[in-house]
């Protein structure tokens, strides 16, 4: 993957069941990711079935991981991503 790939900005979309999906494997993956999460965000809530959400690189190691959207953020206004990779979680 090219190395010009701007963390910040979104990689691609994926729709709420791929989201979920993805989500589901991390916190099977990664051990606490899932309290980690229900501590620091609040669930995201789909405005419509057929809403798409926003996949970011992960910064951290060869840059194969992906960030899903898992909630909101509590203490600031921003998405709590987590990897699928490294599971670790990032604001986006
Ligand atoms: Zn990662």
């Amino acid at each position: 993957m090219s190395s010009n790939v701007g963390q910040n900005y979104p990689y691609s979309s994926e729709t709420e069941t791929e989201r979920a999906a993805a989500v589901q494997a991390a916190f099977e993956k990664f051990e606490g990711l899932r309290d980690t999460v229900a501590t620091e965000a609040t669930p995201l809530e789909p405005s419509a079935s057929n809403q798409r959400w926003w996949v970011y690189v992960c910064p951290v190691g060869d840059f194969s991981g992906r960030l899903h959207a898992a909630g909101h953020a509590r203490e600031r206004h921003a998405v709590y991503t987590v990897c699928d990779t490294c599971g670790k979680t990032f604001l986006r």
